[in-house]
This record gives structure tokens, sequence and C-alpha cells, in this order.
């Protein structure tokens, strides 16, 4: 299969050709059909996959469609798979005018308050963190979101992220797409994705 025959936005296939991506890998062959189409997604599928580009080019052919502030939160385990995350998506999104924000432990909450305050399309935080906000920072609500996506779920109920989840699905729309990935299928991962996903297509590679 090819990139050019997933019926993406010109933006975006100019971004992936200009990041040398030939063709999709795997699990982005199996999850961006099912995706496009707007099913919720578990994939299992460890970090090398191509896990990443595998739920930002979704959404940011949706966003293409729909440009409104916090549209996808991305939440991960870590400060630095966040910040890799964030610039996957700055550079997929490069042609299309898409404002990301990274929102995770550690850095200052008034200056991320006001990054936060300038409406980026996509968030990609710790768990931990982006509740902080939505606890703390005036006039900050995640009721427009679009999109949400659980990365690497296993680590995050590891690392005893499930209260600070389960007080942000409170605060998001039921209205919403997900996507959970984990590299394993633990017991605690199929409750959280019990809990958080509608219809679920699954994926592994
Ligand atoms: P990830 O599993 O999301 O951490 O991605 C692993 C690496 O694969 C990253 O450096 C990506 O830039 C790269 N990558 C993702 N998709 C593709 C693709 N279709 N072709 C070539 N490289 C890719």
């Amino acid at each position: 299969s090819s990139f050019s025959e997933l019926d993406l936005v010109p933006e975006l296939l100019l971004a992936i050709n200009g990041l040398k991506f030939s063709k999709p890998t795997p699990i982005q062959a199996e999850a961006i059909p099912h995706a496009l189409l707007g099913k919720d997604i578990i994939g299992l599928a460890v970090t090398g996959s191509g896990k990443t580009a595998a739920f930002a080019i979704p959404i940011l052919q949706a966003l293409w469609h729909a440009q409104t502030p916090y549209f996808g939160l991305v939440m991960a385990p870590t400060r630095e798979l966040a910040y890799q995350i964030k610039e996957t998506f700055d550079a997929l999104g490069s042609g299309m005018g898409v404002r990301t924000c990274c929102v995770v432990g550690g850095m200052d909450m008034m200056d991320q308050a006001r990054d936060i305050m300038r409406k980026p399309h996509i968030l990609v935080a710790t768990p931990g963190r982006i509740m902080d906000h939505l606890e703390h920072t005036k006039g900050f609500s995640l009721k427009n979101l679009k999109y949400l996506v659980m990365d690497e779920a296993d680590r995050l109920l590891d690392m005893d992220f499930g209260p600070s989840i389960d007080k942000i699905l409170k605060r998001i729309p039921t209205n919403r797409t997900t996507y959970l990935f984990s590299a394993t299928m633990t017991s605690k991962v199929d409750k959280l994705q019990r809990a958080s996903l509608r219809d679920p297509v699954r994926v592994a590679v």
C-alpha cells in the first residue's frame, strides 16, 4: 500500500513525502484506514513501529476540515515521549498551520498556562500536569475536544497516572474519537479501554 491511496489532503501528503516516508509501516497500514472512517482504535504496537504517525495522520486530516482550538489531546507517560510526539505533529502538520503545545511536569505552570491560552489545536501532555491546568488555569477547558490519544497506555498505568486519567475522562466530551496504544495488553489496560473507547477496532503488529 502507499500513502497516496489513503485519500489524505494534499498538505498532509506533501509533509509525509517531505519526511521521506515512502510507504506506511504495518501499524499505519492497518490503523489509518479505520481511523479515517472515524473508528476508535486500540493499537498494540511498540516504539519504532511508526505508531505516532499512525494516530497523528488521521487527527491532522480531521483537523484540516475543522480547525478548532483544543482539537486533540495526546497523553503520554514521559516528558521525552511527549516532546517526540509534538515534533511528529509539527512535522506532519507543517503545511497546515497547526499549533501544538507540550504540557508536561517540571515546567513553569504560568508559562505553560500562557501557552495553553493561545489555543493550540493539539496538546501533548503528561496526565498529572494537564489535570493541574484543567483544575487551576482559568478559562481553560477541553469541552470541545474531538480526539483523545492515550499513548503507551501500559506505561501510563504503571506510572500511576490512572487517577489523573479518570479525572480527565470526566472533563472531556463522551462524543469524541479515542485511540489507545500500548505495547502490552494488561488487565489494567483492558479496564481502561473498556471505560474509554466505543466499539474499538483492534490493530496489532
Ligand atoms: P514511532 O514508532 O512513532 O516512535 O516512530 C519510529 C520512527 O519511524 C520515527 O523516527 C518516525 O519518523 C519513523 N517513521 C514513522 N512512519 C514511517 C514510515 N511510514 N516510513 C519511514 N519511517 C517512518
